[in-house]
């Protein structure tokens, strides 16, 4: 479905400022605001407040318990509907206990089902239900796919649209929704979650030996922002308001790799206003977590793959630790939107990064990102693929442009104002905005009230329109260089021109300076060429996943059988999508040579995947 721009915004239910008035946060009611990956009709009712109370059963690999939802409907509102997927749901009630009439619509593979309610007046029902193994949030690990081998693992991914598969409310990123829970789980087994945490490191005790944990979070949230993990955890502090929750084998070196945390969320602070979350925690995932990181409000989650001892994959941190303003307390309305929570969050990491590490370092994340940039678009089919517009149909951006080209966007927007009128206004427009959804339309209306006021000259110079609704660059981006990668581009040029692997000397390279390189190289080498390069850099038995992943590309096309092994051990192993995508792309674009492989290797490493990784895989692999 397209949806069309509107000139602005408008709210109909509650004020503004919900959370400082205890009032439910405003829903958008203005056409580009409607979100067609929902069935709910918050206009007639919404869910204000979800409260889970849930058993969690490895063996059957389910969460069974009740959700009470606090609903607020509009005067004569007969029925509330949610959005469930894959849930059974045993019983509908009255909080006295009259059971409710209901029922579940047709199942759509992408969005589920509608769950429909009778309200017969009431203002609170009570869901009893339970989860299926094969819910599209929840990763249920088997002992041997963590890291301490011992025990089972569970997490769940909500963004965009998965937490209907084990919450049934409505999931929808513009109705939000206070929160709070209780998970019971087995002896020996710790949970967390994305908000505040009732009780201590280890819960309280609960029947059966088993151990209760309680958790609440009383701003107004998104409902993909919901999310859990129960596991062999423990905890390690990085400061006053921060740390790392992860197994304890990988305690230490977790918490050594995001140990700069608390100076980011001092510049993070500094530059756009306060953290109004409470706790920085961050929960290291095992690495078969499907991202570089998930921005769960109070508990970042990561993958292991950032940890390499350098600090160099530290941007993921500063980027989750951004969307603590940019997603999280301004949420794109709908996922047609997405870029004002990832342009925004990729322009302010950068912004955390150079004011931490200095703007070198951001210069060469930024230029990377140029990079990134160039690419998507060649690979979308060039600058006027619909697929290279910043607000378009839900999901249909391509690659990361919503994080490259939104991100180029308001550094353009920066350089033509300046950065102190910039910085002033975005962080006025985070306070304005603040526990709110927002749309493309919403945020130029903004811009435009608040920092354009009239000028018609940087009004033709910034060129909005195009930026946010049609394909391809406009000529006005700005591009930030890196002498770091310039350093890099002169040894690559002594490689390509005939020079010697041995003459690279990569020692001390952060990621950045290694993926410039491998990137770089042409696609056709000759195998003595590869021999010569895994050999002087360590390619193969790099501990680096991002080197790791970049030399399968370059071995892969050309189709150098040495290297396979050490790329079918590292796709079993990691299950981080930005990674392994290329990796099967490139085999599947190798035709009959690659195909099998891919194959081969999605067969045996998709009982480690995510069920949003594996599935990504399959489509890749044409294994749906
Ligand atoms: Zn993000």
């Amino acid at each position: 479905m397209r949806i069309l721009p509107a000139l602005a915004a408008a709210i109909v239910i509650a004020a503004p400022a919900a959370a400082q008035t205890g009032k439910p946060a405003p829903i958008l009611t203005a056409p580009e605001a409607k979100d067609a990956w929902t069935h709910a009709v918050p206009e007639v009712a919404r869910v204000t407040h979800v409260d889970l109370n849930l058993d969690v059963d490895f063996a059957g690999k389910t969460l069974s318990g009740v959700a009470t939802l606090d609903v607020l409907a509009a005067a004569g509102a007969k029925e509330i509907v949610l959005d469930v997927d894959d849930l059974d749901v045993i019983s509908v009630t009255c909080p006295k206990g009259k059971p409710l009439p209901f029922a579940i619509g047709p199942r759509d593979k992408e969005l589920g089902s509608a769950l429909t309610v009778q309200l017969e007046g009431n203002k609170q029902i009570l869901i009893r239900y339970k989860t299926r193994p094969g819910a599209s949030a929840l990763q249920w690990l088997a002992p041997e796919l963590t890291a301490g081998k011992r025990k089972p693992y569970l997490f769940s991914q909500g963004q965009p649209i998965n937490n209907r598969s084990w919450i049934p409310t409505q999931d929808s990123p513009g109705i939000r929704q206070t929160w709070s829970a209780t998970l019971t789980v087995p002896a020996g087994f710790v949970a967390v979650m994305s908000g505040d945490r009732l009780d201590g490191e280890k819960g309280q005790a609960a029947p059966d030996g088993r151990r209760r944990f309680r958790f609440r979070m009383d701003k107004p949230v998104p409902p993909y922002l919901v999310a859990m993990a129960v596991g062999d955890l423990a905890f390690k502090a990085t400061g006053k308001r921060s740390g790392v929750w992860t197994e304890p084998s990988m305690l230490d070196a977790a918490a050594h790799e995001v140990g700069d945390v608390e100076k980011m969320i001092d510049a993070a602070q500094a530059l756009y206003g306060p953290y109004r979350w409470g706790r920085y925690d961050m929960l290291v995932l095992p690495p078969s977590f499907p991202y570089g990181g998930m921005e769960n409000p109070t508990l970042t989650f990561l993958t292991p793959t950032i940890i390499t001892g350098d600090r160099s994959n530290t941007d993921v941190v500063a980027h989750e630790l951004a969307h603590s303003w940019s997603g999280n307390l301004v949420t794109n309305a709908t996922w047609s939107d997405s870029w004002l929570n990832e342009g925004f969050t990729t322009y302010f990491e950068n912004r955390i990064m150079e004011a931490v590490y200095g703007k070198e370092r951001a210069a060469m994340y930024a230029d990377l990102d140029w990079d990134g940039l160039q690419r998507d678009i060649r690979d979308a089919g060039g600058g006027d693929a619909a697929t290279t517009r910043l607000h378009g149909d839900p999901g249909a951006t391509f690659g990361q442009l919503d994080y490259f080209k939104g991100s180029t966007f308001l550094r353009t927007i920066e350089a033509a104002v300046g950065r102190a009128k910039w910085d002033a206004y975005l962080r006025a427009y985070f306070d304005r905005h603040a526990f709110q959804p927002q749309t493309t339309a919403g945020f130029l209306a903004d811009l435009r009230a608040n920092l354009i006021r009239g000028d018609k000259a940087l009004e033709a110079k910034l060129e909005l329109d195009r930026w946010a609704y049609r394909p391809g660059l406009p000529d006005n981006a700005v591009h930030v260089t890196s002498a770091t990668l310039a350093a890099v581009d002169a040894k690559l040029a002594a490689f390509n021109a005939g020079g010697p692997a041995s003459a690279v000397q990569p020692a001390g390279w952060a990621t950045q300076q290694w993926l410039r390189f491998l990137n770089g190289l042409p696609r056709q080498q000759p195998p003595a060429r590869l021999a010569e390069l895994d050999g002087a850099l360590g390619l193969s038995t790099s501990n680096n996943a991002y080197v790791r992943s970049a030399w399968a590309e370059l071995a892969i096309a050309n189709r150098y059988e040495p290297a396979l092994p050490g790329i079918e051990e590292f796709v079993k192993r990691v299950g981080r999508g930005l990674l392994i995508y290329p990796i099967y792309k490139d085999l599947m674009a190798q035709g009959d040579w690659g195909k099998p492989i891919a194959l081969r290797f999605y067969e045996g490493a998709k009982a480690g995947y995510h069920p949003n990784a594996a599935a990504g895989v399959a489509k890749i692999v044409g294994a749906e």
